[in-house]
């Protein structure tokens, strides 16, 4: 399994200053093998214990971002000590006081809307599956032969059901209907960072359209790691999840090299931020 080399280099420098990690990892088709059914998405036993391990190390903190429902993401991570990020930004746990985005309220009335609306525009198309969220829907067509053979006239059809305000976004046999804030995975990512401290690096993995729009908005202060194939701007590329079980080991084990002795900037405790000085 090859890993990024100059990746692991660079884990290597900032372990050795001593920095603080957030590592950030997207949760279907990165850290859990895509699924004909979408519900059918586990998190392997193995992988939970490498994230809980990785978590535990003194500096490190886990995240997990994903556009799935928070209540949903829970139920499938179950990493103790990892911080939750769902619907594509829209919510964060694990770093403080919980954080939803301020328009929730509305846009789950509108996004309830477009639910009934999709659903009644889809029904005569078999395999086809809503998921209504808080903030936005998801329309998955994996197990649709017909749209997967050609996905475009959904997409249009969908297209003609957006308020103002909603945007229409492609992903891996899904069309999500999303509120066009121009927010995603990287600015949950980023609040993230802000309440570790600014001066933790961020490392990001993930597999799709989303993680592309997260890795562009974290750029280059950020690690960024693309799984599998197609276009990305990430820096790195691993192949697949094995590689990604290797690179978590790698991770861990970089950092147990640098030894486990907290340095000045780790020895606070995790929920505070940098006001409090360690006496
Ligand atoms: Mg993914």
């Amino acid at each position: 399994m090859s890993q990024p080399a100059g990746l692991i280099r660079a884990l290597r420098a900032s372990a050795a200053r001593g920095e603080e990690w957030l590592v950030a990892l997207d949760f279907d088709g990165t850290l859990a093998p895509l699924r004909r059914a979408r519900s059918a998405a586990r998190l392997p036993h193995t992988r939970r214990l490498l994230l809980q391990r990785l978590g535990r190390l003194p500096g490190v903190r886990v995240v997990i971002v994903s556009g799935r429902a928070l209540h949903d993401l829970r139920r499938r991570c179950r990493i103790l000590g990892a911080g939750l990020s769902g619907e594509h930004g829209m919510s964060l746990t694990g770093f403080g006081r919980a954080w939803s985005h301020p328009a929730t309220a509305r846009l789950r009335r509108e996004s309830a809307a477009l639910a009934a609306a999709a659903e009644r525009l889809t029904l005569p198309m078999s395999g086809v599956e809503i998921e209504r969220k808080r903030t936005s829907v998801a329309v998955h067509w994996r197990r649709s032969p017909t749209v997967r053979r050609d996905a475009e006239p959904l997409g249009r059809a969908l297209s003609g059901l957006l308020p103002r305000g909603w945007r229409l976004a492609g992903g891996k046999c899904v069309w999500e209907l999303r509120p066009d804030l121009a927010r995603g995975k990287g600015d949950a990512i980023l609040l993230a960072q802000r309440r570790l401290g600014p001066e933790a690096r961020v490392l990001f993995i993930g597999d799709d359209e989303t993680d592309e729009e997260g890795f562009r908005r974290l750029g280059r202060a950020a690690w960024t790691v693309r799984v599998g194939r197609g276009e990305t701007v990430a820096r790195w590329r691993v192949k697949g999840s094995p590689d990604v079980d290797a690179l978590l080991a790698a991770l861990r084990a970089v950092r147990a090299q640098a030894g486990l002795s907290p340095s000045p900037s780790r020895t606070r405790p995790r929920s505070s931020t940098r006001r409090a000085p360690q006496r």
